[in-house]
């Protein structure tokens, strides 16, 4: 049934557990459109917290950009919902001239959730590019377990690729012994583009998504890094970055958007501790026939001249290494990469005629 009274409601969170998962869902009414969210956790063996606040902050950029109040009978962590109200803030910041704000109506918890587990380590999302597994590197001795989801970068119908990522995932996780969690959530089908701008993945969606489906794995973990996607100078509005993530933490598990460098500074940290990346980076987002990378992108290009200017092309296991790195200074940006394309042109340029002061 349609009821459109301008509210989002969260509704019937439910928790399912069967041999090989566990499943934590709910009902999302937005403003008469209803949407069933099924996140689920392949053979992970502890507890899962079933609360609203992951579900609050999955649709956080939604209801403060269309300024529609959210309303649920569950019970929200009282710092949590101090919290929250600096992600208005930000938007404010960012969107001056528009009318937005952030009203929930929900019962407040004050009394600090506490976790029967000492020593809760921290989690980190894992895709095998380079900021995650330069978190990784960086926090290696805090981080107790890698989460990988289905369905937000690669998709089910993509069998061969996924295979390839989940076994890299697993590899990955081996080497550095650290526990892998492997999910799947239907949030891209039920919250398609089409529907809303604000659900724009990259944009507005990936970070708050990310958020959900580690929000029930707090009883095992204290604190969630995110791999940062560049410089916290940069106050561009992102679904996930310095200025917000922090900003969905709560009295029982902190939220951190990790790694205050740009690619190229990054990739010379890392790889100067460690070359075992370069053995399974996959770093491209086009994956023209399931291609692990297509060696032929933007973003393939960028990486691979920053690996090349730093000296490790040799060791490079998952690019083309024909390639020839120079081409990414020459490339045409489309626009939506302009402005961090740009900025590596330039940057990488003045590398590139330090390392070659008689080219033309
Ligand atoms: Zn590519």
């Amino acid at each position: 049934m349609k009821r459109n009274n301008n509210t989002i409601r969260i509704e019937n969170i439910g928790y399912h557990k069967y041999k090989t998962k566990q499943v934590v869902e709910c009902n999302i009414d937005l403003n008469g459109y209803q949407r069933r969210i099924v996140n689920e956790y392949y053979n992970f063996k502890g507890r899962l917290y079933v609360g609203v606040e992951g579900f609050i902050s999955l649709i956080l950029p939604y209801a403060i950009n269309e300024n529609i109040e959210i309303e649920t009978k569950y019970t929200v962590d009282k710092t949590y919902y101090d919290n929250i109200k600096n992600i208005l803030k930000k938007y404010e910041e960012w969107n001056p001239q528009k009318n937005i704000n952030l009203r929930i109506h929900a019962p407040i918890k004050k009394k600090k959730l506490v976790f029967n587990r000492p020593n809760r380590k921290s989690l980190c999302s894992f895709t095998g590019g380079v900021d995650s597994f330069f978190t990784l590197i960086e926090n290696n001795n805090s981080i107790g377990g890698l989460m990988y989801v289905q369905n937000f970068d690669v998709f089910d119908s993509q069998n061969k690729l996924l295979d390839s990522v989940l076994k890299m995932v697993r590899s990955v996780s081996q080497k550095y012994n650290k526990q892998v969690i492997i999910c799947n959530s239907n949030i891209r089908k039920e919250f398609p583009r089409r529907f809303s701008p604000y659900f724009g993945w990259g944009k507005y969606l990936h970070g708050p998504a990310l958020m959900c489906l580690a929000y029930p794995l707090s009883p095992t973990y204290k604190h969630y890094f995110i791999p940062g996607t560049g410089k916290s100078s940069i106050s561009m509005q992102w679904g996930s970055s310095h200025h917000i993530d922090h900003h969905n933490s709560s009295s029982f598990f902190y939220i951190s958007h990790s790694g205050d460098h740009d690619r190229y500074d990054k990739l010379k940290i890392m790889l100067g501790k460690d070359t075992f990346p370069l053995e399974h980076l996959k770093v491209c987002y086009k994956n023209k026939n399931q291609a692990y990378n297509c060696s032929k992108c933007e973003k393939c290009y960028r990486t691979i001249i920053c690996i090349y200017l730093l000296g490790y092309k040799d060791k490079m296991k998952t690019f083309d290494q024909n390639v020839d790195p120079k081409k990414f200074l020459e490339i045409q940006l489309g626009s939506h990469e302009y402005n961090r394309g740009r900025y590596f042109q330039e940057k990488l340029a003045r590398i590139y005629d330090e390392l070659h002061p008689n080219h033309s």
